[in-house]
């Protein structure tokens, strides 16, 4: 997975070179085993990772991973991407994240509960004294949080928790929320229409991608084609969102829900307003980013587009609205939940939304602003935005 290019960034902004040795590489690396006997005859062994990126602006915060063939590499870019993220959307926090090495749908939910504990045992040192803050990321989820609360009995040890276990009204649904809000601002910046009527297709019907599709849907736009993992569905009239999710949970797929079928790679491909990755990472690559046509990108996923896909793109003149801007939603709402946790104070799901619509919009303006300045495309616009407060914080703590 790609990374933030620094000699490209260093052109654009002050970026001292010993910054750029600070922010170029990860402060905390580890990776453990974790070992668990999961049935009479059956061992699970397995590898887990956390990689705490940079820590000058705050502690690291970064979901978990949960995938059979999730890699330090990986799990480092991820790290390195909320630096980047939680400084262009000015929250309190460094960049982290971690990973456990094993499909969580192969596990019953006993097995999972142990798994999720064991975790919690070999990265005990890092969860008690908040130096990383955990949060769901791709295959985990909020009941995995509240065991991890459970384990370390410190409510802000861990964001992303259901509201009954010290969790955040509006956290579940909070990147989606941020992402149907960033396609509104950009749809409107960039392709100079409201959201009435914008066709959409989305990649990915997890907790990012259906909660995206269905505030999307609330706010006028049709959601035409969604895949995921197993297959997808499309239909010009608009998706039912709500009976896809229902049928999604029962089977954890959409491919068979009764609408006509669609897979991965035409939906990149779709004539479509608004494409969303809102899956996986390097979907968009030399390979694929030829054959879209949507009139404009928001990448709800982390990493999505690779460096050769984001060259083609810019070529065929389609605009990307960068990860780091369009799925910071949920690291806004976690920022709001550890606060909490801290203070002892309550926040409504109003408020939530109101406070990622606050930071959203702002480092949207930031972002669109510096890219017309200096006639860059939106990614490096927002990594000049995230460096110019992450040099600040590095001079403030005298580390350069
Ligand atoms: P999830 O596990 O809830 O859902 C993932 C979805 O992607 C599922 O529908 C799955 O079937 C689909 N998928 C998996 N592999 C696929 C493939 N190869 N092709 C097509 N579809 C595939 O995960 P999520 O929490 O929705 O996260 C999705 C993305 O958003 C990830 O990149 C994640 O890092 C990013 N993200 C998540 C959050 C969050 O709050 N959950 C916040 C910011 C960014």
């Amino acid at each position: 997975m790609k990374t933030v290019n620094m000699d490209r960034l260093s052109r654009y902004t002050n970026l001292p070179p010993a910054a750029q040795r600070i922010l170029g590489r990860p402060e905390k690396v580890l990776t453990q085993v974790l070992n668990l006997l999961m049935d009479e005859d059956q061992v699970l062994e397995t590898t887990c990772h956390l990689v705490c990126h940079c820590s000058v602006r705050g502690p690291a915060k970064g979901g978990i991973r949960m995938a059979a063939d999730v890699t330090l590499d990986e799990t480092t870019t991820l790290a390195e991407l909320m630096t980047w993220k939680t400084a262009l959307v000015g929250i309190p926090f460094g960049g982290g994240k971690s990973s456990i090495g094993i499909d969580g749908k192969s596990l019953s939910s006993f097995q999972r509960t142990a798994v999720v504990k064991e975790y919690v045992h070999l990265h005990s040192a890092e969860l008690r004294d908040g130096s990383y803050v955990p949060a769901p990321d791709l295959g985990t989820n909020a009941r995995d949080m509240a065991i991890i609360y459970g384990e370390t009995h410190r409510l802000e040890s861990v964001t992303g928790k259901p509201p009954s276990v010290g969790g955040l009204p509006g956290r579940e649904e909070a990147t989606g929320y941020g992402v149907a809000l960033v396609v509104r601002l950009a749809v409107r910046e960039l392709l100079g229409r409201d959201l009435q009527g914008v066709r959409v297709a989305v990649q990915g019907f997890g907790n990012v991608g259906s909660w995206a599709c269905r505030f999307l849907a609330k706010g006028g736009a049709r959601v035409v084609a969604v895949t995921d993992a197993g297959g997808g569905v499309v239909d010009e009239a608009g998706l039912p969102i709500d009976e896809m999710a229902a049928y999604a949970a029962e089977t954890h797929t959409l491919a068979g829900f009764d609408r006509p079928a669609i897979d991965n790679r035409t939906l990149l491909g779709m004539d479509v307003d608004v494409l969303i990755p809102a899956a996986v990472q390097e979907v968009l690559t030399e390979s694929t980013a030829a054959d879209v046509r949507a009139s404009l990108i928001v990448e709800a996923a982390n990493g999505p587009t690779t460096p050769a896909a984001d060259d083609i793109l810019l070529e065929n003149a389609i605009p990307v609205v960068p990860d780091i801007l369009a799925n910071s939603g949920g690291v806004v709402a976690s920022y709001v939940e550890w606060r909490n946790a801290k203070s002892g104070s309550i926040t409504s799901r109003q408020e939530t939304y109101n406070t990622i619509g606050d930071r959203l919009e702002l480092a949207f303006r930031q972002v669109m602003d510096v890219s017309g300045e200096k006639s860059v495309p939106l990614r490096t616009a927002a990594e000049i935005v995230a460096c110019d407060e992450l040099v600040r914080a590095l001079h403030d703590r005298a580390w350069v």
